[in-house]
């Protein structure tokens, strides 16, 4: 093995340790198609040890104010800004994203950081007197320990979803990133410490499915988030709340555009191609199907276009891997021999100067059926399926019928329609011609039916719901003047 390769490890009380007897896997560079790293595959005894630490460290991290908390977090904010370029490197060598896609990523973070800040703020109790000299208070209190399961996609923004509500509000955090892209991860961990960050209050775990479920399954765990496809978030809602945990599990996506024949050409076209190829198509967000309604045939050419100006290993990043690579052109070779039309084709793709990268082109293919897997499923790649409509009605029908609702969109240049269809359409996040409707800080993320499992979204003014519980407190303030708390 080359020694440029890092061994990573787990973190530990505030310090990374070699994850003993565990197996190791691979960690790739997919822009070039290179080993960077090797990542354990931790098991029950390594989710304990990282149990113990965040257990531990509770109590005195949760017996701060929220505004001594506050700091380390405008701490850590700074860190994220100061070190922007390096964690944006860093994204793009272990998810294989464009540069200026690493930077988006990491100015998210900076954001979600920045709305942790202002906690102080939104996280108040309330008072009320109820009766002559006897009040009623409501304040909210950490939950405790809360376990953090995050996908490959956004290496960077995805753990800090969680990691900066969940320490503000008072939590203790363990994080089991993706086995896939574990290197980001280390660095958070890194500008925590650096922030200010106690010892054990924030921890990492690598590996899969052996630790998320030991992760579920342990007592001294109090609530976990998830991140990723739908398959693995309906099994850990299970598991967890089996366990009688707390969870919130965010699962994947099938994103209708419902493009309407009013809809502003050059902007529709744009748009769409940037949803489809942005982050290579594997954005929980991304345009995946654009439901054509009537005439829209100069649309869609104007789409083609875009979506050839787009160039792989220049605005066009990588897949994540080999495998995923020959998943997704399964699906466009299959969704051609069952009659659809390849417009634009990705498949074949090579980057000169980076052969051995896992590249595919942007891709378009219309006249997909309904009923076609590739219609129906997420790809995750990026490739854009076109149904045809003849109304919008049709159009809300075939939206209506995903078992996905992460988010859906309409373009056209008449409110009246616009607001037509974000009533009747079953997604958490909707957009009106925008192609990524991606709700900003305070505002919550979180999707519909089979994209979400669980109460509440994982960001924004709603995550503090999920991140506290509340104590109510019934104060008598003067025993002697006979008042009943019910008088
Ligand atoms: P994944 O489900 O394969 O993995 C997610 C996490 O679960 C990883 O940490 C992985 O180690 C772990 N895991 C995998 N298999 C497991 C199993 N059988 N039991 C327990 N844990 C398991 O997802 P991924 O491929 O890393 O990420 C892509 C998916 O994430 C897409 O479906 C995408 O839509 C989704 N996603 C959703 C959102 C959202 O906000 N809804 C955001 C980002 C990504």
């Amino acid at each position: 093995m080359a020694t440029d390769i890092v061994t990573v490890g787990n973190y530990l009380d505030g310090r990374f340790v070699p994850c003993d007897g565990a197996e190791y896997l691979p960690v790739m560079n997919p822009g070039i198609g290179k080993q960077i790293a090797r990542v354990p595959l931790s098991t029950a005894v390594h989710v304990e040890a990282a149990a113990e630490s965040a257990r531990a460290a509770f109590p005195g991290w949760s017996g701060f104010p929220v505004k001594e908390r506050a700091q380390v977090l405008y701490r850590y904010r700074a860190l994220l800004e100061k070190n922007a370029q390096s964690l944006a490197q860093l994204v793009h060598d272990e998810n294989g994203k464009i540069k200026s896609e690493a930077m988006a990523e990491i100015e998210k973070s900076i954001e979600v950081a920045e709305f942790a800040c202002s906690m102080p703020q939104l996280a108040t109790g309330e008072i009320l007197e109820v009766s002559r000299g006897v009040e009623c208070r409501m304040d909210r209190h950490p939950i405790g320990v809360v376990a953090s399961i995050t996908p490959f996609n956004f290496p960077n923004m995805v753990p800090n979803w969680t990691i900066p509500n969940s320490l503000v509000l008072g939590n203790a955090v363990i994080l089991k990133p993706s086995e896939q892209v574990p290197l980001s991860s280390l660095r958070i961990a890194e500008l925590l410490k650096d922030a200010g960050l106690p010892d054990g209050v924030f921890n990492i775990v690598h590996g899969g499915q052996a630790a998320v479920e030991a992760l579920c399954d342990h007592s001294g765990i109090d609530a976990l988030t998830f991140v990723g496809s739908t398959r693995t978030a309906r099994l850990v809602y299970a598991r967890a709340t089996a366990r009688l945990k707390r969870a919130l599990c965010l699962g994947g996506a099938k994103n209708h555009l419902i493009v309407l024949p009013d809809a502003h050409p050059e902007m529709t076209a744009s748009n769409v191609a940037a949803s489809v190829t942005g982050c290579a198509g594997q954005r929980c967000m991304a345009a995946a199907a654009m439901v054509a309604v009537g005439r829209v045939e100069h649309i869609i050419e104007k789409l083609c276009d875009e979506a050839r100006k787009i160039i792989p290993g220049i605005n066009l990043g990588a897949v994540i891997s080999l495998k995923a690579r020959e998943r997704i052109e399964g699906y466009i070779t299959e969704a051609e021999q069952q009659g659809a039309r390849v417009l634009v084709d990705g498949r074949n793709c090579v980057v000169p100067g980076k052969e051995d990268g896992f590249y595919v082109g942007p891709t378009v293919i219309d006249h997909v059926r309904p009923d076609m897997r590739i219609a129906r499923e997420e790809v995750f790649g990026p490739v854009l399926v076109i149904l045809r409509a003849e109304t919008v009605d049709e159009a809300l029908k075939i939206e209506n019928s995903s078992p996905y609702g992460n988010a859906a969109s309409v373009f056209t240049q008449s409110g009246g329609m616009a607001r037509y269809v974000i009533e009747r359409a079953r997604a958490g996040m909707v957009g009106v011609n925008v192609g990524v409707p991606v709700p900003r800080e305070p505002f919550s993320f979180g999707g519909w039916n089979e994209s979400k499992f669980g109460a509440g979204d994982i960001t924004g003014k709603s995550s503090i719901e999920f991140f506290t519980r509340l104590k109510k407190t019934t104060i008598k303030w003067d025993p002697e003047s006979g008042a009943n708390w019910m008088s």
